[in-house]
């Protein structure tokens, strides 16, 4: 006779994380395009901090970065044009155990999600913003967006752009209750790596604007200051991005700044094209704290504070 020997115990034993519990689909991006570098490192800071891959869920709008979720081997939500932070806010707003990252791109952000952009930045939920900045519209082939500099000729615009670009560093630092501001450059992956780590470590809304480049609609766009280093202005700071000093080398032009100093932070993001952090506000309020009271009462309860609040009503 066989004793059958099972392991009937309820422990539930420690897993530890690869890349590959991370990775989804095989990412589908032009070669040379710069997303490839922030999915490595956003797949990477899920590894090194061994976030439980089900408790993660990327979220995306429209446009090349938005593909994104597809490539994450965790749970993702490609939404609607100008909608991702709208959906990540409600994933927040019902279950703040979940770690969630959004992308989104010039277009889908800054012009049809520019509503959706400001209110999300004042309720502060905690979550990771990457904005893929390539100053065009790269899915539906080189439309301007709102980022496009001025004179760059794009299908929408064949002579060229005729208005100065927005800038969305100022307009995210003028916004209420910002609480986490940053910038930094695809073609630096340590650099990237540093800013989204201390991203993730914020707890709010980190708003990370990213200089992506899209080597197939505007190739031309950062070409400037990636010849010539020294014309991107650095942000040193002990509580700023934590890098070290093989990386600050590549950098000539450097600047302390306090991350806690909003009006100087707006003068750089102003006059200058920084990568480091610009501002952090880390005590500011999240709306998850005030939304999600509650949500364990059972249905029983809710029938009851529901019909407590109507009876207010009664006449
Ligand atoms: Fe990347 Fe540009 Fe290709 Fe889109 S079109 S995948 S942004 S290189
Ligand atoms: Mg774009």
């Amino acid at each position: 006779m066989f004793a059958l020997k099972a392991d009937w115990s309820q422990e539930i034993k420690k897993r530890y994380f690869t890349l590959d519990d991370y990775t989804g689909g095989e990412a589908r991006w032009c070669p040379g395009c710069g997303d490839h570098a922030v999915l490595t490192v956003v797949q990477r800071i899920c590894r090194d901090k061994q976030i439980l891959p089900e408790k993660t869920v990327a979220v995306s709008g429209i446009g090349c970065s938005s593909r994104l979720p597809h490539y994450m081997g965790t749970y993702g939500f490609h939404g609607t044009h100008g909608r991702a932070l709208t959906i990540a806010c409600g994933i927040r707003s019902r279950r703040p155990d979940l770690d969630v990252w959004v992308a989104t791109g010039d277009g889908d952000c800054f012009s049809i999600g520019a509503g959706h952009w400001i209110h999300a930045i004042r309720y502060n939920m905690n979550m990771v913003v990457l904005i893929f900045d390539n100053n065009v519209y790269g899915l539906t082939k080189k439309q301007m967006s709102p980022t496009s500099p001025l004179g760059f000729k794009n299908n929408t615009a064949p002579r060229g752009t005729i208005l100065q670009p927005l800038n969305p560093l100022t307009v995210t630092l003028g916004i209420t209750n910002v609480s986490f501001v940053a910038q930094t450059i695809d073609w630096n992956p340590a650099h990237l790596y540093a800013t989204l780590q201390a991203a993730h470590n914020h707890r709010g809304t980190s708003f990370v604007r990213i200089l992506q480049r899209c080597p197939v609609y505007s190739d031309e766009v950062f070409s400037d200051i990636q010849n010539d280093p020294s014309k991107i202005l650095f942000l040193n700071h002990k509580n700023g991005i934590h890098i070290g000093d093989n990386v600050k080398r590549l950098f000539p032009t450097q600047r302390e700044h306090d991350p806690s100093n909003m009006s100087e932070a707006y003068d750089i993001a102003r006059n200058h094209v920084p990568v480091g952090l610009l501002y952090h506000a880390p005590q500011t309020p999240c709306y998850e704290d005030f939304s999600s009271v509650g949500r364990h009462m059972g249905i029983e309860d809710k029938m009851k504070g529901l019909n407590d609040a109507l009876d207010q009503f009664a006449v």
